[in-house]
C-alpha cells in the first residue's frame, strides 16, 4: 500500500532536491514502472533528452505562436549564447532527432521519455506572476508516421496504462477533435472570426481580448452569456479537407474498434499550444458524489508543425504524454492503490477463446484485490506469452487454460524454477499476496 504526504508546492518542489522526498519517489516509481512497462512491450525505446538546451531553435515556435500555454525559461551566458530549460519532453526528442542526425534511420521511429520540464505560466494563466512552474510527465512519441497509426497506438498505450494503474474506465473522458491542416485551418478560422465580427461585443472581457489571438478559446469559456454565443458559432468538423477528415476517421474506427470510448469534442482546440491537426485529452472526471474536480490527465495530439520548425522540414510527429503530478494526486485522492512490488511480478497467460474471455474478469478480480498483472491478450501461443512474461521480467506466470477456465482455477508458475501448482481462483488474490510478501 502507498501512503505518502501530500504533493509539495511547486515553489518548494523547484528547490528540493529529490532525494529528500522519499514517499513521492516511491509513488512515481510505481506509476512509472507500468507506464515504462507498456511502452517498453510496444517497442518504445527509452529516449533521453537534456534539461537545457540552446534557446534559438524555440524562437521560432515562440514566432508561431506555439508557445503561449507554456513560455520558455531562457536566460543569456556572459558569451552571449542564450540557453533555455526543457519546456516539453516531445520538443526536446524533436531537437535530439536534428543533432543526432535520426533521419538517416529507418522511420517511423517510437520513443518514450520521462522527466521534468519547466516553464512560465503562459498568455492564458491569469493568476501566474512570472513564476517557474513545472510538469513530470511521461511520454510517448512517434517520428515519421503519417498515417493515424500514430495516434492509435499512442493513445491506446496511454489508455492501457491507467487502466493497469487501476484507474476506472467510467473516471475517464478522452476527448478528440480535427483541428484542421495549413489548407483547411485558415477557412475555418476566418469563418469562425466572421459570425462574431458582429457578436464580439457580447462576449465577456477574457473572451473579447482572446478573440484577437486565440479565437477558439471563447468556445471553452464558462460564462453564460459566451456560452449562449458559441452555441451558433461554425464548426471546425464543417471545413475539414479530405486528408483531416479521413485521418480523424481513421483514429475514431481504431479507438471504436479496441473499445476504447471516446468523445468527439469540437471545442478542443489548445491554440497556444504546438499541437497541430489532431488533438487528444483524457481527463478524470471524479464520481457525482464527489466535490473534487475534474484532472487533465494526459495530452497528445500531432506535433507535425512544431517538428517542422525544428527539423526545417517537413515530418510527421505525434506525442501522447501523461502528466505524472495529476496522476499521483487523482491515485491518492481517490485511495486507488495497487501493491507496489507486485506491479511487474505477476503475468496473465491464456490459452484458447474461452480463456480469453474469462482473462479480462479474472484481471478485474486481482485490481480489485491490489495486485497489478500484465497480459499479453493479443498473442495466442502459449510460449510467445511466456516470452513476453520473461521480458517484462514477471516472477509469477499465472497460466488459464480451457481446463482451468471451465473449472474456475488457475495454473500459478514460478518464471525462473518453472514449478507450477494449481490454485482455485476465488483464493488466488489471497495466494499471491502470501507468495509476493515472501
Ligand atoms: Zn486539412
Ligand atoms: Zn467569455
Amino acid at each position: 500500500m502507498l501512503t505518502r504526504k501530500p504533493r509539495q508546492h511547486h515553489d518548494e518542489k523547484f528547490f528540493v532536491p529529490r532525494g529528500r522526498l522519499p514517499e513521492r519517489d516511491a509513488a512515481a516509481e510505481y506509476l512509472d514502472s507500468v507506464a515504462a512497462g507498456l511502452a517498453k512491450f510496444y517497442g518504445f525505446e527509452k529516449a533521453a533528452t537534456s534539461v537545457i538546451d540552446d534557446a534559438q531553435p524555440l524562437a521560432a515556435l515562440a514566432k508561431a505562436k506555439l508557445l503561449e500555454e507554456r513560455m520558455p525559461v531562457t536566460w543569456k551566458m556572459r558569451t552571449g549564447e542564450e540557453l533555455a530549460l526543457r519546456v516539453s519532453g516531445a520538443l526536446a526528442i524533436l531537437r535530439s532527432y536534428v543533432n543526432l542526425k535520426m533521419n538517416d534511420l529507418p522511420h517511423p521511429l517510437k520513443f518514450s521519455f520521462e522527466g521534468e520540464s519547466f516553464f512560465l505560466g503562459g498568455s492564458f494563466d491569469r493568476q501566474n506572476n512570472g513564476r517557474i512552474e513545472s510538469v513530470e510527465e511521461r511520454g510517448l512519441m512517434m517520428i515519421g508516421e503519417e498515417t493515424t497509426i500514430a495516434e492509435a497506438e499512442i493513445i491506446h498505450v496511454i489508455w492501457k496504462t491507467f487502466a493497469d494503474i487501476g484507474i476506472p474506465s467510467r473516471a475517464l473522458q478522452l476527448s478528440v477533435n480535427a483541428i484542421g491542416c495549413a489548407q483547411c485551418r485558415g477557412h475555418f478560422r476566418s469563418s469562425f472570426l466572421a459570425y462574431f465580427r458582429t457578436r464580439g461585443q457580447r462576449l465577456c472581457r477574457n473572451c473579447r481580448r482572446d478573440l484577437k489571438r486565440f479565437p477558439t478559446r471563447v468556445l471553452l469559456c464558462g460564462e453564460d452569456k459566451c456560452r449562449m454565443l458559441v452555441h451558433g458559432a461554425p464548426q471546425v468538423l464543417d471545413f475539414l479537407c479530405e486528408t483531416c477528415k479521413k485521418h480523424l476517421r481513421g483514429v475514431l474506427e481504431f479507438l471504436d474498434e479496441a473499445g476504447v470510448p471516446y468523445f468527439l469534442d469540437s471545442r478542443l482546440f489548445r491554440e497556444g499550444s504546438w499541437f497541430s491537426q489532431l488533438v487528444f485529452e483524457v481527463v478524470f472526471r471524479p464520481e457525482l458524489s464527489t466535490a473534487a474536480e475534474s484532472v487533465l490527465l494526459a495530452e497528445g495530439g500531432r506535433v507535425s508543425h512544431a517538428g517542422e520548425l525544428i527539423v526545417g522540414r517537413r515530418i510527421d510527429a505525434v506525442s501522447g504524454v501523461i502528466i505524472l503530478d495529476a496522476l499521483e494526486r487523482v491515485c491518492t485522492e481517490q485511495h486507488i492503490r495497487l501493491d507496489l512490488r507486485a506491479v511487474q511480478k505477476v503475468f496473465l497467460a491464456q490459452l484458447g477463446d474461452l480463456a480469453k474471455r474469462k482473462s479480462l474478469g479474472l484481471m478485474e478480480m486481482l485490481r480489485q484485490g491490489g495486485i497489478g498483472v500484465m497480459e499479453s491478450l493479443g498473442r495466442d501461443s502459449m510460449k510467445s506469452q511466456l516470452k513476453v512474461a520473461e521480458r517484462v521480467q514477471a516472477e509469477i506466470a499465472l497460466i488459464l487454460g480451457q481446463k482451468e477456465a471451465l473449472n474456475n482455477t488457475v495454473i500459478v508458475r514460478d518464471v525462473s524454477s518453472g514449478m507450477q501448482e494449481t490454485v482455485p481462483q476465488e483464493k488466488l488474490v489471497e495466494f499471491l499476496k502470501r507468495r509476493i510478501s515472501n
